[in-house]
Parts: structure tokens; C-alpha cells; sequence
């Protein structure tokens, strides 16, 4: 079967067959990965290798960032966030670019004293392109978020349109981490919640430029993330079973050729797909072909008896989870890194099968 589902997703069949494999006996230990500790020498250089691989693999400098594995999600981030690194203005720019920025704009707000400016949105538009970037500033700022991919709208910005800015750029980078080329060095922090692109779920991976990294006496350990860099992430009991998985999806991808190898992977399946909606007779997709996600692809009929229809009959051709987002309705297609080309064009396929029916 092929799983479209917007996460957790599918991880990569060679990455699942290796925790088959490592299951039982994780590196002749004798123990299982899930009963390892993570004081363990096996884990610390399970950390360290998977750090350095995620820098390489991002082009950034050990240098010059630092990675942080965390747990609570990228929704714990649009709080934690704010908690760092909103300290000198108390007042944070966010760009709207539809509910998952909304959600990081009002959990910020509910942080004492802190302002938070939509400096930018595509609501006009019901949210089906990117809002421009803006640069220049009327107020002062600590940082300025964007939500680089919409996972319920399917819109993304492209590397060309995020500018440098001048104020630290923080990027909740989610549903398109490690799936598309960026310049990484454009933002001060990137997290994304692992279980799109990653690992299982219960793993946020925070990438996090060194100056940055300031302790603060307020906060719990917990939240603070200079403590959290110091200790190795590890102030708390880590996710060790997830940083595990990541590590074997980051070998994978290095395997692939890296971030733009699979970039153009994903850019042949999501043009297959584009391409396939634009031929139909029933579907559409509704996003500005300018600000096109490669990762969640959402599609309509405009009629929800025959979506269901779609939904119920894919789900029987072994086609899962392509049921839309509640926001969005219709259907909706995640083509993460580890959905093969063979399982957009099953999905094309049965696309042009379903018009001829209906
Ligand atoms: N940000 C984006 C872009 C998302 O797609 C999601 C979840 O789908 C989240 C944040 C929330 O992530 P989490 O469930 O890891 O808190």
C-alpha cells in the first residue's frame, strides 16, 4: 500500500527494514535500541553522528550551529521559541500563511508581555499562495517567523522567495524539512516536528544559531535551550528510539545524494501529480501554481459526496489516508521523501481510472 497520510508519514522501506534488523540487538549490545540509556556511550555517539549529519546535510557549520533534540512537538516551539529569543523588544513579526503560522502567532501572544505583529498574510486569497516576505520594518522586532511549507493549505515558499533579512528569520519548517533545498544560513532557528520527514513522532529537531544560545535564569531547564545545548539535549530523558530513526533517515537521504537529489525526486512526483489534477475531469487543485507545495498537495471536486466516494475507493485500491484536512476538505496527497515515484503515479493512475468511472 502507499500511506499519503500528512504525518505521521511513511518512512523510508530500507529505514523500516533496518529497525527490523537493529530491533533485537542494537549494535551487539545485547539490548534492544528502545532499552538503551541515553547516559550510554552508544547513545551519545548515536547523537553526535546524527547531529553531524543533519549540519552536513543542511550545508551549516558545527561552528556556527548547534542542533537540539527535543520533544512537545513544533507546537511546543511556538512557546519556547518566544520564551529564548524574544528578550531585547518583547515583540516578535509573523507572517500568515495559514493555520500553523496562525497557531505559532497566538501561542506566542499568550507569552507575558510579548507582542506579536501578523506583518504579512494571504487570508485575501483564502490562503492559496505564500504571502510576500516583507524586509523592511516599522518596528523593531526580536525575530520574524514563516512557516515554510502548509501542510493543510499545500503552499510553500521556494528558496528564491525568502529574502535575507536583516532581523534573525525563524523558520517552522515542519512538513518540508529536508525535503526541498534551502539556504539553511538564512535563519537564526528552524525546527520541525520529525514525524513527516523523519521519525516516528516525539522528536522536534531545533537547529539553532550559536549566539543564540544565551542562558536564561528564568526559565525551567526544560524550556531554556543554552541548558538544553549544554547538557546534549539530554537534561531530560531524550527520545532515544527517535533520534535513532532519524539518524537511519539522514543516512538514507546522504545515501540518496542529499537534499537536492531528493528535491528533484520530489519535484518529478509533485509535477506528475499537478500535472495529473490538471488533466481531470473531477479534481483540482486550488493553490497558485507559484506558490505549489512538492510535499501536501490538497485536491477538490467541489462535491463531498463524490470526495468520499474517492476516499472510500482509494482506500480499497490500498491508496491511504488521502482524506483532506477538515479546514480544506476534499482530498489531500503528503509525497514526503519517502513516497516513491511508483506510489504517485499508483495515485495519478487511479485519478484518470476514478474519471472514466465517474
Ligand atoms: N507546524 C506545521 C507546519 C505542521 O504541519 C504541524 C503539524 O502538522 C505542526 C506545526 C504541529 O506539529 P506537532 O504536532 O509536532 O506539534
Amino acid at each position: 500500500c502507499y500511506n499519503f497520510a500528512a504525518g505521521p508519514a511513511m518512512l523510508p522501506v530500507e529505514v523500516i527494514a533496518q529497525i527490523k534488523q537493529d530491533l533485537p540487538d542494537y549494535a551487539h549490545s545485547g539490548m534492544s535500541v528502545m532499552e538503551i540509556s541515553h547516559r550510554s556511550a552508544l547513545y551519545k555517539e548515536l547523537y553526535a553522528e546524527t547531529k553531524a549529519n543533519l549540519l552536513e546535510l543542511m550545508k551549516l557549520d558545527q561552528a556556527e550551529y548547534d542542533v537540539l533534540f527535543l520533544t512537545g512537538g513544533a507546537t511546543q516551539q511556538f512557546t519556547t521559541i518566544p520564551l529564548n529569543l524574544a528578550r531585547k523588544y518583547h515583540r516578535i513579526a509573523v507572517v500568515d500563511s495559514g493555520h500553523w503560522a496562525q497557531r505559532a502567532a497566538e501561542d506566542a501572544a499568550k507569552v507575558p508581555g510579548l507582542t506579536v505583529d501578523i506583518i504579512a498574510s494571504s487570508k485575501d486569497n483564502d490562503y492559496t499562495a505564500v504571502p510576500e516576505i516583507p524586509t523592511e520594518f516599522d518596528q523593531d522586532y526580536d525575530y520574524l517567523h514563516i512557516t515554510t511549507n502548509n501542510t493543510i493549505m499545500g503552499t510553500a515558499y521556494r528558496d528564491d522567495q525568502i529574502p535575507k533579512t536583516d532581523i534573525p528569520m525563524v523558520a517552522d519548517m515542519s512538513s518540508n524539512f529536508l525535503g526541498q533545498e534551502y539556504d539553511y544560513s538564512k535563519f537564526a532557528v528552524i525546527y520541525a516536528g520529525a514525524q513527516k520527514n523523519l521519525a516516528p513522532a516525539g522528536l522536534t529537531v531545533l537547529v539553532i544559531r550559536k549566539d543564540l544560545l544565551v542562558k536564561h535564569d528564568d526559565l525551567p531547564g526544560l524550556f531554556d535551550f543554552a541548558t538544553e545545548a549544554k547538557k546534549e539535549s539530554a537534561l531530560n530523558t531524550p527520545p532515544v528510539f527517535q533520534v535513532y530513526v532519524a539518524g537511519l533517515a539522514l543516512k538514507w537521504l546522504k545515501e540518496k545524494g542529499g537534499v537536492a537529489s531528493i528535491e528533484a525526486i520530489n519535484q518529478e512526483k509533485a509535477k506528475l501529480l499537478y500535472d495529473c489534477l490538471a488533466d481531470s475531469k473531477n479534481f483540482e487543485s486550488k493553490v497558485d501554481p507559484d506558490s505549489r507545495s512538492i510535499m501536501n498537495v490538497p485536491f477538490v471536486s467541489g462535491d463531498p459526496d463524490l470526495d468520499a466516494e474517492f476516499v472510500k475507493e482509494a482506500t480499497a485500491h490500498q491508496l491511504l489516508n488521502l482524506k483532506g484536512h477538515r479546514l480544506v476538505g476534499g482530498m489531500r496527497a503528503s509525497i514526503y521523501n519517502a513516497m516513491p515515484l511508483e506510489g504517485v503515479q499508483a495515485l495519478c493512475d487511479f485519478i484518470k481510472d476514478f474519471d472514466a468511472k465517474h
